[in-house]
């Protein structure tokens, strides 16, 4: 089959195939494929599964069409795999560079394709847009979008509107200005691009949309990038002939930095209506004015026809990380309706008139370390959710996470464009504002009525790292962080089905149609940015796929089990020169490798690295492991650091090891 212009804006009409990231361009993620129901999902069973050999998360939605299946692993690789038989039919490694691991916040995940005329497009990590031959995995071209001089990422699919790829980026935690493009499919010529924050006003500016939104910020902005970047969310409506995209937090995090004066700081944190044949900006609509806590709102852009009040009407619909569910007129971006879905203490709500938050005194912590709801891993981050028209539901993968925000008491402008500058500390004032109100930390998947605003039902999960989902007539498919592929009846949540994967899941599964029998495929592949360095599985498993059909008897893959010890090796080191590797810890490993004992994630604890690990520890913090995805340290460490370091990680291990003699001799009572 051709996947032309009309195949994609008809989707709906061939739901065998899955031709684009959100299954349509309404990004709804609701199969109507029937022949795996409520009634029968109890003999869904695993036909095959692939082991692709990766470690580091895997967001991706595969494509699916004419049973072969399209994906993206970890350093944006693509796979095509035929879904009958489950073997690889080609791939393509993009040889992104390994240095991008650095500066990818969230790490070097990729969540999918688009596809066109026989044509995949990639968006890779290191900025490239490609075009790959969809039948041979060859590459027919490739354009450079970024600058790369500056800390951008690419980890979103680029999706196909009317003969143009639009493609995104990130990076707003380095310091970059945000913005999207449009590129021609036939060859990759630019044919426009939206910058989503105002440059340096002394400079032209890009557009009149961008003269208005300058009057929105103070201060130098400029300097920081301003951030703003588009890393995931674009829907369209081809009928209105909208491209909806959604638009993320500010470079900095805080304003008081970023904007002095305050300032509505457009278009930070707001969805964008734009005419995809030219770019120019039809509509706004900001969910978090003045984002001071890394609120974006490039979470999932849901397209639908609701009956609200009496009347049939065109809405938009999303639920970004601020904790409001969004309910807005797609054809004006009038907000019709915002009620929180998850506990949010930095707003009280949402004003219907005036369509702005009611914010708290407290929200902005001016002169306060306040604890607030949501932190910024969001009520609700990347992974997509479902809308199902007949249940009239939308499913969201939603999480009660807070973070302690406050002011800096010094702070400078980071000129290497490697770290992460937010201006976000807790030292100034000592006073603290903890929430006694605040909801346990969990995951939550969350069934909402966008009609009424409530929760219709909610499941609890351990972690608050879970994956998105998938709707189809009765039942919702979603992965979890303990490994497990979960079947929930779509009216009332309870669990119907569930298959162990043994990794933490966090891509959303896909249902197609191959010889007329009904699949069902999830990519497990723990990672992301709280799956970076913490897991909920027994140990850490390689990226692999599984496909399920009714009367699936495959077993599971065998892997190798993991020997996992504390590190035993003596150290000398004196308590000064551990205090100055705890220090350089925390501020270089902490963020990948996590707190010495904690057990590590997609990246290993190094409490519980082999002992060639720390024989070889200076060549590895020197770039040794850089085909691997470390970091190359050799002009921020130096020697007597590095060994600091090391005496710091064995240090940890060897008070871990007495701990645990103890709880053993405890456990056998014998202390
Ligand atoms: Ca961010």
């Amino acid at each position: 089959m051709s996947v032309g212009a009309e195949p994609l804006k008809n989707a709906d009409a061939t739901p065998g195939d899955w031709l684009s990231y959100g299954r349509n361009y309404s990004e709804d993620r609701h199969s109507t494929l029937n022949e795996i129901r409520k009634s029968n999902v109890d003999s869904l069973g695993l036909v095959w599964s692939l082991n692709l050999g990766t470690s580091r998360g895997i967001e991706t939605t595969p494509l699916a069409v004419d049973g072969i299946l399209y994906l993206t692993g970890p350093w944006s690789i693509v796979y095509a795999v035929d879904a009958r038989k489950g073997e690889l039919i080609w791939t393509f490694d993009p040889q992104v560079p390994r240095e991008y691991g650095e500066i990818a916040c969230c790490d070097v995940v990729n969540r999918g394709l688009a596809l066109y005329e026989g044509e995949l497009f990639l968006g890779a990590l290191d900025g490239r847009l490609i075009a790959i031959d969809a039948a041979t995995g060859n590459k027919n071209w490739e354009v450079l979008t970024v600058d790369q001089s500056e800390s951008y990422t690419i980890t979103g699919a680029p999706r196909v509107v009317n003969g143009k790829v639009i493609i995104g980026n990130g990076g707003a935690e380095y310091g970059v200005r945000g913005y999207f493009s449009a590129y021609n499919v036939e060859d990759g010529t630019l044919n426009w691009r939206f910058y989503t924050v105002p440059g340096d006003p002394s400079l032209p500016f890009e557009s009149k949309a961008l003269e208005d939104a300058a009057k929105t910020w103070t201060g130098r902005w400029w300097e920081s990038g301003g951030g703003g970047t588009a890393w995931d969310a674009f829907a369209y409506d081809p009928e209105l002939n909208l491209l909806y995209v959604g638009v993320g937090n500010g470079s900095l995090w805080n304003q008081n930095f970023r904007s002095p004066e305050g300032g509505d700081n457009l278009y930070l944190s707001c969805i964008l209506a734009i005419n995809p044949s030219d770019g120019s900006l039809v509509w706004h609509y900001q969910t978090t004015p003045g984002d001071t806590w890394d609120y974006t709102a490039t979470q999932h852009i849901l397209l639908a026809d609701l009956e609200v009040g009496g009347k049939k009407r065109k809405v938009l619909m999303q639920a970004p990380k601020n904790g409001f569910f969004y309910v807005l007129d797609r054809a004006t971006g009038v907000l019709i309706s915002a009620e929180p879905y998850v506990y949010v203490n930095w707003a009280e709500r949402v004003d219907l008139k005036t369509g702005r938050p009611v914010e708290t005194s407290f929200g902005r912590y001016q002169d306060i370390n306040a604890q607030i709801f949501p932190g910024p891993a969001g009520g609700h981050n990347w992974q997509p959710m479902a809308f199902n028209p007949e249940s009239g539901l939308v499913y969201i993968p939603a999480r009660e996470l807070s973070m302690v925000y406050g002011q800096p008491r010094e702070w400078s402008y980071q000129t290497d464009k490697r770290k992460v500058n937010l201006a976000i500390g807790f030292d100034k004032n000592p006073q603290f504002r903890t929430d006694t109100m605040a909801p346990e930390t969990q995951g939550k998947l969350i069934a909402w009525d966008p009609v009424k605003q409530r929760e219709a039902w909610s499941v609890k999960h351990r972690s608050p790292w879970n994956a998105g989902v998938l709707s189809t007539p009765d039942l919702i498919f979603q992965g979890t962080a303990e490994g497990r592929l979960v079947a929930y009846d779509a009216y009332n949540g309870s669990t119907l089905w569930q298959a162990i994967v043994r990794s933490g899941v966090v891509a959303p599964p896909i249902t197609y149609e191959v010889d007329g029998k009904q699949y069902l495929t999830v990519v497990a592949g723990w990672g992301g940015v709280l799956g970076r360095s913490v897991r909920f599985t027994d140990q850490y498993y390689p990226g692999t796929i599984y496909t399920f059909a009714l009367g699936g008897q495959a077993k599971l893959p065998p892997f190798p089990k993991l020997v996992s010890e504390l590190i035993d090796l003596p150290t000398k080191a004196d308590s000064a020169t551990i205090g100055l590797g705890e220090q350089h810890f925390d501020r270089f490993c902490q963020r990948c490798h996590g707190t010495p004992g904690d057990g590590g994630g997609a990246m290993p604890d190094l409490s519980y690295s082999r002992s060639e690990v720390f024989e070889q520890f200076e060549n590895i913090v020197h770039g040794a492991y850089l085909p691997k995805g470390m970091p190359n340290f050799n002009d921020r460490l130096v020697a007597e650091e590095i060994n600091a370091i090391k005496a710091y990680i064995l240090n940890a291990a060897s008070i871990l090891r007495d701990k645990q003699t103890a709880d053993t001799l405890q456990h056998v009572g014998l202390h």
